[in-house]
C-alpha cells in the first residue's frame, strides 16, 4: 500500500487505520471527523452524527476488503471493481461531511 501524511496531524496513515481523501489531501477519518466537529460546533451536529457513523462503516467495509489476502487470478477484475464502488461510495460521503 502506497504511505500517506495526515493533513491533520502530520502522521503517516499505518495499514489498517481508517482514512479518506479530501481537497486537502488524505487525513485519517478520527482527525477528519473532530476537526469538523470542532468547525461546526452544535450547527449540522445530527447530520455529521449520522453521515459520520455511515463513513465509519464504509471505511470498515473497504479495510475487511483489503484484509482478503489471496483473490484468485480470474476473480481480480471483480475484486477491483467491488473495490471501487465502495471506494466511490467512501469519497460521496467524505465530500459530504466537508461540504456541512
Ligand atoms: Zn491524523
Amino acid at each position: 500500500m502506497a504511505q500517506f501524511k495526515c493533513y491533520i496531524c502530520n502522521t503517516i496513515v499505518k495499514t489498517g487505520e481508517k482514512f479518506t481523501f479530501t481537497k486537502s489531501g488524505s487525513v485519517h477519518y478520527d482527525c477528519f471527523i473532530s476537526a469538523k466537529r470542532k468547525e461546526l460546533g452544535s450547527k449540522n451536529e445530527e447530520k455529521l452524527r449520522v453521515l459520520s457513523l455511515i463513513l465509519d462503516s464504509q471505511l470498515q467495509h473497504l479495510l475487511d476488503m483489503l484484509a482478503i489476502a489471496e483473490v484468485p487470478e480470474d476473480m481480480k477484475e471483480i475484486f477491483r471493481v467491488k473495490y471501487k464502488d465502495i471506494e466511490k461510495a467512501c469519497g460521496e460521503t467524505t465530500r459530504q461531511i466537508s461540504e456541512l
